[in-house]
């Protein structure tokens, strides 16, 4: 087997205060290698090189574990809402194996892709939730049960906040991870947030070398209950989102 170097994802690692220990380090040697296979059949990634996966993928995840790790409550329920391959979801999960994850993802094949990487990765407290996150969030098993909601590159704000917030209990937190110039998109999801029951708390620019192409996390409270109404049919907020 060829030999992978993973210094890049350590050094990454500590510029944001996370230190991978050599299990956790094997782990992602082991997603990596089970990323780049299961990607000659599905398409998972457009990012194959080891460097790159583990800057764009691995420490990009890891860039919310600070803001996690200062949200302190004991035993955190953390979803992943349209994770596809497992990011941030995983990252999260094998830096801080004692938080409860989910992973929903609508994709079948890339369900079975996140069932075999937990497998193989021997993770525990781990669930992969394959249904349309407008179905989801209307289960009493998952609506406004988790204390964080995680979403990277899925959709719009505005159609992101439907889809997610109703999986967040009130007092938990939505992070969005977002990418290019935002302010439009950030203007034009004040009022969905606002219906959906939360407050945009925070915009924070992550500032690690590696990932200077302009990324930032969206964090919005969860101040009251969503209304039952939300999220519509499937399709329904992409169609017509509340503008
Ligand atoms: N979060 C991953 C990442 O950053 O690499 C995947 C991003 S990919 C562009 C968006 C993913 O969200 C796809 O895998 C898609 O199937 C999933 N998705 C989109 N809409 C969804 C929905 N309504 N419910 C559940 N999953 C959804």
């Amino acid at each position: 087997m060829t030999e992978i170097s993973m210094s890049g994802l350590v050094e990454g690692a500590k510029k944001l205060g996370v230190t991978l220990d050599s299990y956790q380090l094997n782990q992602f040697e082991i997603y990596y290698r089970n990323l780049v296979d299961w990607n000659e059949r599905l398409n998972l990634t457009a990012i194959t090189e080891a460097g790159e996966v583990q800057a764009k993928h691995f420490m990009d995840s890891l860039t919310l574990l600070p803001l996690i790790k200062g949200i302190s409550m004991e035993s955190l329920r953390i979803i992943d809402a349209g994770t596809g391959a497992g990011f941030p979801g995983i990252p999260i999960k094998i830096a801080m194996p004692d938080v409860k994850m989910a992973l929903l993802e609508v994709t079948t094949k890339k369900a079975r892709f996140l069932e075999h990487i937990i497998t193989e990765l021997q993770l525990s407290d781990i669930e992969v939730i394959n249904e349309r996150a407008e179905e989801a969030g209307h289960k009493s098993d998952y609506r406004e049960s988790f204390d964080i909601v995680v979403s990277r590159a899925v959709a719009e704000l505005a159609i992101l906040a439907e889809l997610t917030l109703p999986f967040c209990a009130v007092g938990g937190y939505l992070i969005a991870q977002k990418k290019g110039d935002i302010r439009l998109e950030l203007e034009n999801s004040l009022k969905a947030i606002e219906m959906l029951g939360g407050r945009l708390s925070s915009v924070d620019k992550v500032t690690v070398d590696e990932l200077d192409d302009m990324r930032y996390l969206v964090i919005i409270q969860k101040i009251s209950q969503t209304p039952q109404k939300y999220p519509r049919r499937p399709g329904m907020p992409e169609k017509r989102p509340l503008l």
